[in-house]
């Protein structure tokens, strides 16, 4: 199966602190070896009781003890009959029954037989008495004195009647074993007397974060901490597969301390997830603490996965032991494609069919050869279904969950995907909805202004930042609605107007200041113009500064003002305006440009230099598109307008 090194140890040898992948499984023989080590296996069940079924599966079949209904019932309230006797029956030819002395209520059980020429009044789901074979609609007869109906409509034979076990017959098979339990199974149940069902039990899983440098969210963040991410979504994405998760808390990379911990849990849980700690760096101890555990133990370590190679599985004492890369993305990547269906099995589930959806690639994916590839994708309704765009590539970006609805994964043997391929997603919450506005190309955080007023009106807007040429050519290919841009032609020192091609047309946004971000306080540049500023800070060898990457509006300005000056932290060319105020506030660099609004939200001094058009680019023939009018109209706004000034932009 696996084309590449298979080794006897997956063991890594140790080379001076740092140790290699000396076997790197391909994707599908890692899965292989860790199924094997795992299944078949006899799932263990418990007993519920029907309100406490909800999300597990049958652990066997379930076989109708009792028929349903029970008797043969009337659907409808009026008189049980016997078809014969109604065989000349019609609107000018009435039939005359007479009443026999008993009313056949929900509940009770008739004791008088229908015999030729009389009736029984019954009401709906009321038993049908001996003799009666149809019941006839009261709203076809009249009353005829105390002891007499006329009936004018004629009866086929079981008319209204529901016989018995019509709808679950004694001994049918109810329900299949591996069923997820439902409303609907739920009701089913009920319906035929059955209060306790036998289930599998959901599987107990640990989770365990590791590394030195995570904090728990909504404790205070340490100088060079980050927040343990992967503990919640892992956490969670047990419990949306089956899982009954218990998240035991992020712990640092120390040996000893993990040794303990992950023993615990691996008596005290029938599977154990860990994230972190799994390259083969020195502080990486996690994998050294697995091997140690029990039989047969690792089974992959290193897979061809990018990213998500340093994944590690193992089996010990017949439970599922994995360490899950540190990097939240390639956490979940790895954990969707290779754990997800490990953990269904254990939990008795069936492969999840909505968390996969059909879609097409509308740019060709460019991929390294030797390692599936995961590619996260946002997804938006073409014209011809679901188009799967590619959104953020690092493995590290958390924020790229923001944008992205699942991942789609590339062949290890492929070198590219290409456009127009149809491709299966993997959904990180199954239910996607389509978004009714699309939004591709640049992003600024006056979109959030203007999207939270369609959000309110229930319309979910999806915007994908790719850069202003990025969204042009989104728009040229009818892939979004709207495409943000701000484009300096140099020559003309027009903004945004001349890159418009055919079919596309200007909608003015607002215009963002962009100036010189420096600390408060800082001498060097408080009081001072921007030209000044820049002048004076070249003067000063120890002053840093924090530039922008190629290609972005603001490293146009940059380059302007510095005049072919090439200071200390100019090759330091981070891709936001967020990155540029967060290098200035934590002191690693002194001086660089970003926008007003971001400059203020990190309270750092600015220094105004030049307003940049924030407009958009709209695809004309989706001028009318009732989510583009409600943009539209939002944009215009007062209500925007205000809130745009508050937040230090200027509406055009
Ligand atoms: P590691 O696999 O431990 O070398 O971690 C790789 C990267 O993932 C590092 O940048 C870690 O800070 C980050 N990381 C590890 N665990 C977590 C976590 N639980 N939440 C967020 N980031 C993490
Ligand atoms: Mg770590």
């Amino acid at each position: 199966m696996s084309s590449e090194t298979t080794r006897t140890s997956t063991a890594p040898t140790r080379a001076t602190g740092q140790e290699q992948f000396l076997t790197v499984l391909s994707r599908e023989e890692a899965l292989a070896r860790f199924e094997a080590a795992l299944f078949p296996r006899e799932l263990a069940t418990e007993v519920r009781v029907l309100a406490d079924a909800l999300g597990f599966a049958f652990a066997h079949d379930v076989v109708a003890a009792v028929d349903v209904p029970p008797f043969d019932r009337s659907n409808v309230d009026g008189f049980a009959v016997r078809s014969a006797d109604l065989a000349t029956a019609g609107e000018a030819a009435a039939v005359r029954l007479s009443l026999n002395g008993e009313t056949i209520a929900c509940g009770t059980a008739p004791t008088l037989a229908v015999t030729a020429g009389t009736a029984t009044a019954i009401a709906t789901g009321g038993p049908l008495p001996r003799g009666a074979d149809a019941v006839v609609m009261v709203e076809y007869s009249q009353p005829a004195g105390d002891a007499a109906v006329d009936i004018r409509r004629a009866a086929a034979p079981g008319q209204f009647v529901s016989y018995a076990g019509s709808d679950i017959a004694r001994g049918e098979v109810l329900l299949r074993a591996g069923t997820v339990i439902g409303s609907r199974e739920i009701g089913m149940l009920a319906a035929s007397g059955v209060a306790r069902v036998s289930v599998v039990r959901r599987p107990r899983v640990a989770i365990i974060s590791t590394g030195d440098e995570l904090v728990q969210p909504g404790a205070l963040l340490r100088p060079a901490a980050i927040y343990d991410t992967n503990g919640a979504i892992v956490t969670a994405a047990i419990v949306e597969n089956g899982g009954d998760a218990a998240f035991l808390g992020a712990f640092p990379d120390d040996e000893a301390v993990l040794d303990k911990i992950i023993r615990k849990a691996l008596q005290d849980f029938d599977m154990v997830v860990m994230s972190g700690g799994t390259s083969k760096g020195e502080g990486d101890v996690c994998h050294r603490i697995v091997a140690r555990l029990g039989k047969p133990g690792i089974v992959a370590h290193g897979v061809a996965l990018k990213p998500g190679k340093p994944l590690c599985l193992a089996v010990c004492e017949g439970k599922p032991v994995i360490i899950l890369p540190g990097f939240p993305t390639s956490a979940m990547f790895t954990f969707h494609d290779m754990v997800v269906p490990v953990l269904r099995r254990l939990a008795g589930l069936p492969p999840r069919a909505d968390a996969q959806v059909g879609a097409r690639v509308p740019v060709r994916i460019a991929s390294e050869p030797g390692r599936a590839e995961f590619v996260m994708v946002s997804l938006v309704e073409g014209d011809g279904g679901l188009i799967a765009y590619p959104t953020g590539k690092g493995s590290g970006a958390i924020t790229s969950f923001a944008q992205a609805d699942g991942f789609l994964r590339i062949d290890a043997l492929a070198d590219q995907m290409p456009a127009g391929t149809e491709t299966q997603v993997t959904l990180f919450t199954p239910h996607v909805r389509a978004p009714d506005l699309v939004i591709v190309g640049s992003h600024c955080t006056g979109l959030d202004i203007v999207g939270g007023e369609l959000a309110r009106a229930g319309l979910a807007v999806r915007s994908i930042s790719v850069g202003s040429l990025g969204g042009l050519a989104a728009a040229r290919r009818g892939e979004c609605d709207l495409a943000p841009i701000h484009l300096l032609e140099e020559a003309s020192g027009t903004y945004n107007t001349p890159f418009l091609s055919e079919g596309l047309e200007l909608v003015p946004g607002w215009r963002r200041m962009q100036g010189i971000v420096f600390r408060k306080g800082d001498e060097r540049f408080e009081g001072l113009g921007p030209e000044q500023a820049v002048q004076a800070a070249l003067k000063i060898p120890s002053c840093l500064m924090v530039n922008r990457n190629q290609g972005a509006g603001t490293r146009i300005l940059i380059d302007r003002l510095l005049g072919g000056a090439r200071p200390d932290g100019y090759w330091n060319q981070p891709r936001s305006h967020n990155a540029v105020a967060a290098a200035v506030a934590q002191h690693r660099a002194d001086w660089g440009m970003t926008i007003a609004p971001v400059a203020h939200a990190n309270d750092l001094g600015f220094i105004p230099f030049a307003e940049e058009h924030y407009d958009f680019a709209l695809v004309s023939v989706r001028r009318t598109r009732p989510a583009v009018e409600a943009f539209l109209a939002a944009l215009r706004s007062e209500a925007s307008r205000r809130a745009l000034q508050l937040a230090g932009f200027r509406p055009a």
